[in-house]
Formats: structure tokens, sequence, C-alpha cells
């Protein structure tokens, strides 16, 4: 999952930035309104977090220029003052969530999981193919019901490809999806990565049928099927 925080405080952004890695999320940081303007509608995101007092574009405003630019990424909104008007302000705005500062860390998991839960409630959290599931919540993957341990990026790649199974994913989108644009990273990465993953998800069971694929020219997918 990608996030991108809004915040022109550097300590408290870098903070959010930690604590959300930590979750093997991916995130990115922009200072103020404008930049995060330009990422917000440049870079495919999750959740995007916005704080309301920023230099250039003001938060609310941020807010409103990203509905308007029909970005429909649940947008979630830090501030420090707690006024009602203000929340109600954000969400006539089309904020779908806020959160008041300072925050305890653990609220603002569960808030950014239960937004990104939102364009498919039915499928309690879980991504399926064939006999291959990821838990998003547990964050657990399962083969024919072995656990298989898969490193923080592994998992993020899994969990990009399961959300999209069956289409071919090229490199650039990987990379824009998995790791965050300060990363730096070169193709040939995503290609290490579907190697590691080849050798958790398919290696191991010789008898069942692969689920990742090269498409020669194209990319990556997962499928039952070639
Ligand atoms: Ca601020």
């Amino acid at each position: 999952m990608k996030i991108l925080v809004v915040e022109d405080e550097h300590k408290i952004a870098q903070f959010i930035k930690t604590g959300l890695e930590l979750e093997s999320w991916s995130v990115d940081l922009a200072f103020d309104g404008e930049e995060g303007f330009d990422l917000a509608s440049s870079e495919p995101y999750d959740v995007i977090i916005i704080d309301l007092m920023l230099p250039k574009i003001p938060g609310l405003e941020l807010l409103r220029d990203l509905r308007k630019k029909d970005i429909h990424t649940p947008i979630l909104v830090l501030t420090a003052k707690g006024a009602t008007d203000d929340k109600v302000e954000c969400l006539n705005a089309g904020a779908d969530d806020y959160l008041i500062k300072p925050f305890v860390f653990a609220e603002l998991v569960a808030r950014i999981r239960a937004l990104s839960r939102r364009p498919k409630q039915q499928t309690d959290g879980v991504l399926k193919l064939g006999n291959l599931t990821l838990n998003t919540i547990k964050r657990e993957v399962k083969r024919v019901k072995i656990k298989i341990s898969l490193s923080k990026r592994e998992y993020a790649l899994l969990e990009f490809l399961l959300k999209h199974k069956g289409d071919v994913k090229n490199k650039d989108e990987i990379i824009q999806n998995i790791w965050s644009y300060e990363d730096d990273i070169l193709p040939n990465t995503v290609e290490v990565y579907i190697n590691y993953l080849r050798e958790k998800i398919d290696k191991p069971f010789p008898s069942l049928k692969p689920l990742i694929h090269t498409v020669r020219g194209f990319g990556y997918k997962i499928d039952t099927h070639e």
C-alpha cells in the first residue's frame, strides 16, 4: 500500500513516515500544498494524509482541488485544532476521515486501514488466487494452508499483484506502487523481487501450477494460468 503524507512540519512528517513504514507501507512526503497536489495528481496512492495548516495551498483548499480534479483517493485530514467547524468543513470539502493532533499512532494506522478497505468492504481483507491467500489484516500469506513468510517489500509486491490479479503490470507501474519516489531503484530490482516471490510462492510447491508469470516484453502478472 502506498501513502502520501502532506505535512509541512518535517519532524512530524518524518515521524509519520517512519511509523507507517513499520506497517510495510510505502510513504511519500510532501511539505507544502503545491507539492502535495502535484504528487497526489500524478502518482497512484491508496490513502492521502493532509495536514490542514500548510504553506502555499492550505489543506482545505488542497482537498477541494483534488476532489475537483476527480481524484477520489481516500483522504484523512490532520489538524492541531479541535473545533467542530473544522471537522464539518473538511468532510464537506471531501475528506473521508479526520484526526486531531496529537494523536495515538495506533489510531492513525487503524484509520488508514479502514480507509484503504473502503472500496471493497465485502472482501474481509483477504485477497485470494487459487490456493494462495493474503490476509491484509493479519498480514499473513498462505498457500494450501502453509504459511509463507515474506519480507516487507515482497509482501507489498504480492499484495499489489493480487489486487490486480490477471493483469499484466510493467516494471514502471510496479516501481510506482511499491517503492517511494526517493528510493531511486532500477528496473532490474523488480526482476529481483519477482524472483524472490517465485522462490517462496511457487518453487516450494512443485506439484502446483506456478502463479507468478513473466509476460515477455510487457511485465508480470499473477494468475492461475499463463
Ligand atoms: Ca502544518
